[in-house]
C-alpha cells in the first residue's frame, strides 16, 4: 500500500500559492493509517523512547497513535491558553508575525527520552519551537518523525542545527 496516494494536494489553501497537503484521506483509511503509524515507529522501536509529543492539532492524531504503537505516553503541545495547568511557552517566526506554543511544565521529566511527531515539516519553525520546549524541561530528544517533509524548505537543517535526527515518510521536492 502506497500511503502517498492518501495525501491530497489542495492548491491555494489556506492562501494563494500554498499547496496544502491534506492528510484527511489517510485518516479515513484505517489500513493506510495503521501502516503510516507503523512506519513512523520503525526507526525508534528499540531506542528506549519514553514519551511521544505532538503539536496541535494534526500532530495529536499521529502522535497519539505513534505513542500507542511504541507503548508509551503522549504529551500534547498546544496553542496558547489551552493547557489548564502551569505551562512554559516558546514563540517562533512565521512569514508574517510570530506564533506561540505551550507545554505543561511537568509534562516531561529531566532525562526522559522524547520522540517528536507532527504530520508535516515545512520551514521547521513549529518543530524547532517544540524541541526548545522539551529541552527547557531537560528532556532527551531521540528524534523527530513526520508523515510529509517539504524538502525544498529548510526544516531538516533546523533540526540538524539542534542535533535532532529526523525521519519523514514522504518527501515532496518541488513546489
Ligand atoms: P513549519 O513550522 O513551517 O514547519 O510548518 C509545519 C506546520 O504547519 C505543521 O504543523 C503542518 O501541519 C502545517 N503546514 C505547513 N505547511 C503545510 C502544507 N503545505 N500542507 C499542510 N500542512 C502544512
Amino acid at each position: 500500500m502506497n500511503i502517498e496516494e492518501f495525501i491530497r494536494d489542495v492548491p491555494d489553501f489556506p492562501k494563494p500559492g500554498i499547496i496544502f497537503k491534506d492528510i484527511t484521506p489517510l485518516l479515513g483509511n484505517i489500513e493506510a493509517l495503521r501502516q503510516t503509524v507503523r512506519l513512523l515507529a520503525d526507526p525508534y522501536r528499540d531506542s528506549g523512547v519514553e514519551i511521544v509529543t505532538g503539536v496541535e492539532s494534526r500532530g495529536f492524531i499521529f502522535g497519539a497513535m505513534l505513542a500507542d504503537e511504541l507503548d508509551v505516553g503522549f504529551v500534547p503541545i498546544r496553542k496558547p491558553n489551552k493547557l489548564p495547568a502551569e505551562t512554559i511557552s516558546e514563540s517562533y517566526e512565521l512569514e508574517y508575525g510570530t506564533d506561540t506554543i505551550e507545554i505543561h511544565a511537568d509534562a516531561i521529566s529531566p532525562g526522559q527520552k522524547v520522540l517528536m511527531c507532527d504530520d508535516l515539516i515545512a520551514t521547521g519553525g513549529t518543530v524547532e519551537a517544540a524541541c526548545k520546549l522539551v529541552k527547557k524541561l531537560e528532556g532527551d530528544i531521540v528524534g523527530a518523525v513526520f508523515v510529509v517533509e517539504l524538502s525544498f524548505l529548510p526544516g531538516r537543517e533546523k533540526l540538524d542545527a539542534l542535533g535532532v535526527e529526523s525521519h519523514s515518510l514522504i518527501e515532496v521536492n518541488g513546489e
